[in-house]
């Protein structure tokens, strides 16, 4: 019984910091859509078994045209339309994983998803391997890196309250991988309980988040990479351009 790798990749976002008229992911990065890179690094991992792509409304198209046929990717198994917050689109990735798995032959405990941001297109074989271990190992795993800056935690004032030991400050980034069932019921009891949020300040902008508040299962970090940013602002932009022009 061969197990399942599926990768839920988020490109439902709208981009508003971007601050142009085409949403971020799908912005060219030497002429290819951005939500492109991070397929490829799925579609070329042998262990992803498959990839379910998370857009925004009226974009089902576009992306099945313009980057699944045009790139002749393999492991893409659906395109679902996502949702407000990034934790919707999350869900309904989900949703549709538990489809995916209920017509293949798997055991129970033995399936993991791997949730990505689209706009980090510089994902390696590398961190896919680190995270694969993570897993394995732990049953949920973030990837991250260590903070450079020293960071701060303010009050609503705009006054430092403390500040952390830099050394136990990490960065996150995605993948994020979690056992099938953790994180589907990780994220059942966020949707149950999503009322409560805003009273309880859960500002939810991870999953790791959801697994932590959710469960009782520790997260597992692993290293990522500096070079595995998300394309949030324009400044990210002109740095991708020039990752994407190196050969590394
Ligand atoms: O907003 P943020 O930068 O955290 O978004 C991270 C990723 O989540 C992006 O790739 C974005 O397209 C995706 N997202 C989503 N649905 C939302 C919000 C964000 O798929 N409602």
């Amino acid at each position: 019984m061969m197990e399942r790798n599926i990768a839920i990749v988020l490109a439902a976002g709208q981009g508003k910091r971007m601050n142009t008229v085409q949403k971020k992911q799908y912005l060219l990065l030497n002429e290819k859509p951005i939500l492109y890179y991070s397929l490829r690094s799925f579609e070329n991992s042998s262990r992803i078994t498959d990839i379910i792509i998370v857009v925004g409304r009226n974009e089902k198209k576009y992306v099945q045209e313009e980057i699944i046929n045009k790139f002749n990717l393999q492991k893409v198994r659906a395109i679902v339309e996502g949702g407000k917050e990034r934790y919707h689109s999350v869900y309904y990735g989900i949703q549709s994983a538990a489809e995916i798995l209920e017509t293949v032959e798997t055991k129970d405990n033995n399936n993991y998803i791997w949730i990505h941001d689209g706009a980090r297109p510089f994902l390696s074989e590398e961190i896919l391997v680190r995270a694969y271990k993570g897993v394995c190992d732990a049953k949920a795993c973030a990837v991250g890196m260590p903070v450079k800056d020293t960071i701060k935690i303010a009050n609503e004032a705009g006054y430092i309250t403390t500040t952390p030991n830099r050394s136990l400050v990490w960065q996150i980034q995605t993948p994020q991988v979690f056992e099938f069932q953790l994180v589907q019921r990780a994220y059942s009891v966020l949707i149950e309980e999503e009322a409560t949020l805003a009273e309880r300040k859960l500002n939810v902008t991870d999953d790791a988040m959801v697994v932590e508040t959710f469960t009782n299962q520790k997260v597992k970090l692993v290293e990522g990479e500096y070079k595995n940013i998300k394309i949030t602002t324009p400044e990210d932009l002109q740095i991708a351009k020039v990752f994407s022009e190196s050969k590394t």
